[in-house]
């Protein structure tokens, strides 16, 4: 036999009364609460507060027609009441379903009441209805695009903005156009989708998007997916903002900070950034890089003879002609006022010697044509210096006495500086 674990039935019974999932609670014929399963305790806490303070639960239904039905109500039978009553700060409907108890004192009925929080299902559409008419308002007037989709790539949703922002006339439009054509890399969906199945949202991705016109948009997206009991992506909800334009600024900015205006060449900050970047790179792999610094021989003589918009205008002549001929591996900066400076990456010193010589002698063969229309030639000394043994700053010191050599030896010409074994500098002069 199993261990008695209750002193009496009685205990036993109010034991099981108070574990019922249903809310039921024992009134009396004053409405005075007896007895209540934890269910009915849990859901109706004020009631449970507010028949404390009174005991009637005929005060909270405040109906005499639920009253009168209470007291004339033969033992055994039942009947069903819904009602109003302002429970959580909101009129609950509630249906009770009382049943008078058969008690042996007649004259003090119990009533078994079963509260069921019903639901009055013409006023529970009205206020879905309301609801989903304030929120499609609130979509459409969004400045944002929403959607929502299937993890198959099943439009399910989208507001009027979304549809704009990628060019189409209209939701089916939209829903008819393949994943491929609207996501410039689908991998970046899958990529998402991913990520919404471990983290359940997404904030702030940004992904690039085909408009119906078939240029590009870049968008933020900000998704949420929604997942079933298993745990399986069902959709997911989007909120995509056009970042077009801030990122294109954004880059532009970056194009200024690393631009020297005059000229469009690199900027000897960002210049000198690249070259240690490559310099590591070059350590990395044992690969050859070599340097070269150009500077325009005479230059001060230009501008005091032609004035200072024909030096403008040559330097930038310059520099297009030097741009012509370097390689695609190169890259070039504006070192000073009409020196520049180019980074050969896996170039070894005598690559670098006979590209100098072109670029010196594209230099003194290109007409430059001035402001004025007239034309002038002008020529270049160049400094070459091995990049791949010493830091930066030592191969633009070995580069700069090699351009200093080629100065003192009567400009127009191209010098190299040669690495002794211990990695210093040889002696130019
Ligand atoms: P060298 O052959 O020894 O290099 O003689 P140089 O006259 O070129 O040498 P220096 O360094 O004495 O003069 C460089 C001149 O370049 C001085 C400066 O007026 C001119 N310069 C520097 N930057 C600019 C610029 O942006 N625009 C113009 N028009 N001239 C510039
Ligand atoms: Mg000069
Ligand atoms: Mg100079």
């Amino acid at each position: 036999m199993e261990p008695d674990i209750f002193d009496s039935p009685d205990d036993l019974m109010r034991e099981l009364f108070w574990r019922s999932s249903i809310r039921i609670a024992v009134l009396d014929s004053k409405g005075r609460i007896i007895l209540t399963s934890k269910a009915f305790r849990d859901s109706f806490p004020e009631m449970i507060r507010v028949a404390k303070d009174n005991f009637e639960v005929l005060r909270i239904i405040d109906d005499k027609s639920y009253s009168n039905r209470l007291l004339s109500l033969p033992p055994g039978e039942r009947f069903s009441y819904s009602t109003s009553v302002p429970l959580a700060r909101v009129d609950s409907v509630i249906r009770i379903e009382t049943a008078a108890l058969h008690s042996k004192r007649q004259n003090n009925p119990l009533f078994l009441t079963e509260w069921i929080p019903g639901r009055d299902q013409e006023a529970v559409s009205r206020a879905l209805d309301e609801i989903e008419h304030t929120y499609k308002n609130l979509q459409e007037n969004l400045p944002v695009g929403i959607y929502r989709s299937a993890e198959n790539g099943l439009l399910q949703t989208a507001n009027s903005a979304l549809i704009r922002m990628m060019g189409f006339d209209s939701f089916e439009e939209l829903q008819n156009v393949h994943l491929k054509d609207v996501w410039v890399d689908t991998e970046q969906r899958t990529k998402m989708i991913e990520r919404l199945r471990s983290e359940g949202s997404v904030l702030n991705y940004e992904v690039h998007l085909r408009r119906k016109t078939g240029d590009e948009l870049i968008a933020s997206f900000d998704a949420r997916g929604t997942f079933d009991a298993e745990g399986r992506l069902v959709h997911f909800d989007t909120i995509v903002q056009d970042i077009t334009q801030r990122i294109q600024a954004k880059m532009e900015l970056e194009r200024l900070a690393r631009t020297d205006s005059l000229t469009g060449l690199f900027n000897r900050q960002y210049l000198m950034e690249r070259f240690e970047e490559e310099m590591i790179r070059t350590r990395r792999y044992h690969r050859p890089m070599t340097a070269m610094l150009i500077d325009l021989d005479h230059f001060k003589a230009v501008n005091d003879i032609h004035g200072h918009l024909a030096g403008d205008a040559i330097l930038v002549s310059a520099v297009s002609r030097i741009t012509e001929i370097l390689r695609e591996s190169d890259f070039a900066g504006r070192y000073g006022g009409e020196e520049f400076c180019v980074i050969m990456p896996e170039t070894g010193i005598e690559g670098a010697m006979e590209l100098a010589e072109r670029l010196r002698k594209a230099m003194e063969e290109t007409d430059h044509i001035l402001p004025n229309g007239s034309m002038l030639r002008i020529t270049c000394s160049i400094g070459v210096a091995e990049a791949s043994l010493v830091s930066v700053e030592e191969t633009i010191a070995l580069a700069d006495s090699a351009l200093y050599a080629a100065k003192r030896s009567g400009r127009n010409r191209v010098e190299k500086t040669d690495l002794v074994l211990s990695g210093c500098a040889s002696e130019v002069e």
